[in-house]
């Protein structure tokens, strides 16, 4: 057994004394998520500079049987970077590792260090004409192992990919303290399994990112973005093959936004569309650098007029414009967490079957959850859909949960299109995930960290029955 006095002073060996965090106002920031909906009591935050500091801690944390929680930005949306509430789990936050290594405008690569600043690495890529093709309304705060550790989406999957799309090679501290440098500066690698990819998307359950190396793409030329509204969610899906018809690879985002939505950014974020009428609106971007997207916008209002899905559109006139309309997507989650507390849910169905489990989820929650109220926005061109009830006090939250990801899954989706499970989704995860799913999940997580000793509790909470949890640290 570790006493915490122990503990805190070998921790303070390794990285300084400032650094390792203890006082309930120090460790705040670090102990309750994004949404403040779950707060956690660490043992310490501790704060490393350096790969070989991290490799230390989770040795010395393995050593005496101490769980770590690793924590990039504290954005993510699953609460997947806040320890739980016994006290005995240190937080290893990347927050001072923020290095950009290197940029190569013609290998287009960048190798960065795990805590970066998402934005601040894509503002570095365009100062040299390049882009990090990763969109997030939380780059200001989301860091690249965050967004690594999560496979984040955002608004130009469409044309890009996830970040697994994007990510060329990895440096990951695994359990055992040993560090595994994959920073390869490569398109092509066929060399044996290709193992960054056990580690993008496993919520720091499997190793520590300390560093990646990313994909760029050269920054659009051209670019155009348009507002529209549709009498339908099917008129919306119409428009969206109307416009790969029209618009083709160049299309990089095509959004969905709910009148309920508009009307919350509106109300809290004082926003406001310049059209109106329709449930449903669209927001679409495409960027290329080639000419003529202009028009092969206007192409798709034209043909969506005709067709009766659009009911009243604009396309900007200016970059600033352009903003404003974006700014309206982007408030949306913000004047969410304003408005007061909801459950979210991030599922991803098929296009084919999108209009069905609307229909079987609205339905079943008027009878379970009456007076509750959506919020419907997201990734439309993508499949994904943010589907996020606006509970009240007396609503049963896990039922209402249930019957969503029911209704998911009997239409083939998914629970959990780009957040992760974190601690939000386990159970559900657990109850819905096929058996060979879950022997897989447990199989990997045994063989890289037999202890338990990574981000316990998170996607798979039984790797609890292997962790050999400090009491007397607290
Ligand atoms: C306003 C807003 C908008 C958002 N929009 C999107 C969106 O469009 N698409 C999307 O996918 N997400 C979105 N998110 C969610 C969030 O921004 C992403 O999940 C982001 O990737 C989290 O990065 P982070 O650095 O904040 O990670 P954290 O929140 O700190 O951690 C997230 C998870 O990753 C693990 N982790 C963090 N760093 C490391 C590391 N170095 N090594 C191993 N594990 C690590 C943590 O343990 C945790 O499980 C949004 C969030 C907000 C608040």
């Amino acid at each position: 057994m570790t006493s915490r006095t122990d503990l805190l002073s070998a921790l303070s060996g390794i990285v300084g004394e400032r650094y390792v965090l203890t006082t309930a106002e120090d460790t705040a920031p670090y102990a309750t998520d994004w949404k403040r909906s779950t707060t956690g009591v660490p043992a310490c935050v501790v704060r490393p500079a350096s790969t070989a500091q991290v490799a230390a801690i989770v040795r010395l944390c393995g050593d005496s049987g101490i769980s770590i929680v690793p924590q990039g930005g504290n954005t993510g949306l699953a609460a997947g970077a806040i320890p739980d509430t016994t006290g005995s789990q240190v937080v290893l936050s990347l927050n001072r590792m923020q290095t950009i290594r290197s940029l190569d405008p013609i290998g287009m690569t960048v190798e960065v260090e795990a805590g970066a600043i998402l934005q601040t690495v894509r503002e570095k890529a365009a100062s040299m004409d390049r882009m990090l093709p990763i969109a997030i309304a939380a780059e200001g705060s989301a860091t690249v192992g965050g967004v690594i550790a999560t496979n984040a989406g955002g608004l130009n999957v469409l044309r890009y990919g996830m970040t697994r799309d994007i990510t060329l090679g990895l440096e990951v501290v695994l359990a055992d303290g040993s560090v595994s440098n994959g920073l390869r500066h490569l398109r092509k690698d066929n060399a044996g399994y290709d193992w960054k990819q056990w580690f993008i998307g496993s919520e720091g359950t499997l190793g520590i990112v300390t560093a990646a190396v990313l994909r760029l793409v050269s920054v659009p030329r051209y670019s155009v973005t348009a507002l529209l509204s549709v009498s339908s969610l099917e008129a919306a899906i119409s428009l969206f093959g109307h416009a790969q018809q029209e618009i083709g690879e160049a299309l990089s985002a095509f959004e969905l936004i709910s009148a309920n939505s508009l009307d919350l950014v509106s109300r809290h974020a004082h926003l406001k569309p310049p059209i109106t009428a329709g449930d449903w609106f669209i927001l679409l971007e495409g960027a290329s650098s080639l000419s003529g997207l202009r028009d092969a916008a206007e192409g798709v209002l034209a043909g969506g007029f005709e067709s009766g899905w659009v009911i009243d559109g604009v396309v900007a006139e200016s970059e600033a414009q352009a903003r404003q309309l974006w700014a309206l997507r982007e408030h949306v989650t913000e004047a969410e967490a304003r408005d007061g507390p909801s459950l979210k849910h991030d599922i991803s169905v098929s296009l084919t079957h999108l209009r069905e489990f609307l229909d079987d989820a609205e339905a079943a929650l008027v009878d379970a959850a009456p007076g509750a109220g959506l919020n419907i926005f997201g990734h439309l061109g993508d499949g994904n859909l943010h589907y996020n009830v606006l509970f009240r006090p007396d609503h049963d939250q896990k039922a209402i949960n249930r019957i969503v990801h029911d209704a998911v899954i009997k239409h083939g989706g998914s629970i959990s299109a780009e957040h992760g499970l974190g601690q939000y989704r386990v159970d559900e995860w657990l109850r819905l995930a096929p058996e060979s799913d879950l022997r897989l999940a447990s199989t990997l997580k045994t063989a890289l960290d037999p202890s338990g000793l990574l981000n316990p509790g998170k996607i798979l909470p039984f790797s609890l029955l292997h962790t050999k949890a400090i009491r007397g640290v607290n």
